[in-house]
């Protein structure tokens, strides 16, 4: 078990009276104060180990403590520390080169420093892209409920869970939401072809009606995260890319947690056979060592911009995006991915994951559904298993808290009714050891039965 010495607890008296966090743990035992971290393993300040099976958020993808990433920062920080991308240095010529080509070789690359921006900066190149073909009246974002997008005036407009959105409206406005494919919940049958899907269906009756004229773009996760992991119907991406050319509307993909192998694939959306026109993306990229994110854009939509007059061109800049120290470390953390053969690890480790947790839905009284793709699983738990009413928040902070005082972290997540999340989440580093998983899914197992 877990001990808290009196240090910590100071540290955490401390920690509450001059640091503020974002969001509120579930309890207050839940806070712990990390000095470092090997592998998939943290260590807080009293020396007791976490399997780390969130990888943070979401985005230690190649695991902590790699020397390389650190040096590869060091190296570039000692030649050249800082030059903005108004003009140009190597390190990012030569990641957007690396990008392009896993992308496969259609896009040109605009930096930022989160997924947020990343996704911000998408929003005004879609704006301004359809201003410069002469279609003024294009503004509007679709985006679906239980996605989240990121927390600026705009990401935030695009996220589709109320809770965190109400008490900062208005946001910008032009966001319209419907509603997300749901394999457990929702109305599609998953078999039906693309065209009578009827989450593709919303889609294009809400174009229609909104009047095709006035839609800018879509933007969506490939596979819902935050919101629960919700896997779509093998079709439905490429429903909805067709659905956007037929009203004239781009497809853009927030890849910030599916990129990178998170899903087995480099890119979410190449589970589904379709190429979006624009691809923003962060965590991964660096593995979170140093904050960067990318805006990667079709070709024919830079075009637009290219040869505008002085007026014309994107006037978008950011100080911090696309530095050099930032984009050395992502290519080397690329170069990691792919020596390390971390894609495929994670598509086998997550089929593993999945094959011994999905008999839990016939076992166990509260688990309704397991999903997921790569190393990236939800398990849904219900109170009901004819209603589906999510289980008790109580019940579930308890499985979480019993995994942490084993020595195990996991996320809980899914916004499955307005704020209420009852999907654990598990989205380990992509280079977990296999004892590691059979700790962690003995750990879930042991926490599950425990409020049986
Ligand atoms: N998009 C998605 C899908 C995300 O999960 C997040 C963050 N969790 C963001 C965007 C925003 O990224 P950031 O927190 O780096 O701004």
């Amino acid at each position: 078990m877990v001990q808290v010495s009196q240090n910590e607890k100071d540290l955490r008296a401390k920690d509450e009276q001059y640091v503020w966090h974002g969001m509120k743990p579930y309890s207050p035992d839940a806070t712990m104060v990390a000095t470092k971290a090997k592998g998939a393993w943290i260590t807080d300040e009293q020396g007791n180990r976490y399997l780390d099976a969130m990888a943070g958020l979401w985005c230690v993808n190649t695991g902590y403590g790699r020397d390389e990433l650190a040096l590869a920062a060091y190296e570039q920080l000692k030649e050249l520390a800082y030059f903005p991308l108004t003009q140009s240095h190597v390190p990012a010529i030569k990641l957007a080169e690396k990008l392009n080509e896993m992308l496969g070789d259609d896009y040109v690359i605009f930096f930022s420093n989160s997924g947020s921006e990343a996704n911000e900066t998408a929003f005004k190149i879609v704006r301004q892209y359809h201003q410069q073909k002469g279609e003024h009246s294009r503004y509007k974002f679709i985006s679906r409920y239980r996605g989240y997008h990121g927390n600026s005036m705009g990401a935030l407009a695009a996220t589709g869970q109320a809770q965190r959105k109400y008490k900062y409206e208005p946001l910008a406005p032009g966001f319209i939401h419907v509603a997300p494919p749901d394999s457990y919940r929702g109305q599609d049958d998953y078999d039906a072809p693309k065209e009578q899907l009827q989450s593709v269906k919303d889609i294009d009756n809400v174009m229609t009606w909104e009047l095709s004229e006035t839609i800018a773009a879509v933007i969506m996760e490939p596979i819902i995260t935050g919101g629960g992991i919700l896997l779509p119907p093998q079709n439905y991406m490429k429903g909805v890319k067709e659905t956007c050319e037929k009203h004239g509307a781009l497809l853009i993909a927030d890849e910030v947690i599916c990129g990178f192998g998170r899903t087995g694939e480099a890119f979410g959306f190449m589970n589904y056979d379709v190429k979006p026109d624009i691809i923003t993306m962060a965590k991964g990229i660096t593995s979170a060592y140093l904050p960067l994110s990318a805006t990667a854009v079709k070709k024919e939509i830079y075009e637009a911009f290219k040869d505008s007059d002085q007026y014309e061109y994107f006037r978008h800049v950011n100080t911090f995006g696309g530095s050099p120290a930032a984009c050395a470390l992502a290519l080397k953390n690329l170069e990691i991915m792919e020596r390390e053969n971390l894609f495929d690890r994670s598509k086998q480790l997550g089929a593993y994951v999945l094959s011994e947790l999905t008999p839990l839905i016939d076992s166990h009284p509260y688990v309704g559904d397991v999903r997921g793709k790569g190393l990236l699983i939800g398990i849904e738990l219900v109170a009901d298993k004819q209603t589906k009413e999510p289980l008790d928040v109580n019940l579930v902070n308890e499985v979480v808290a019993k995994c942490k005082s084993k020595g195990v972290i996991i996320g809980k997540n899914g916004a499955t009714v307005a704020g209420y999340n009852n999907v654990l989440t598990l989205s380990p580093p992509l280079n977990i050891e296999e004892s590691d998983i059979e700790l962690l899914l003995a750990t879930i197992t042991y926490a599950l039965d425990s409020i049986k």
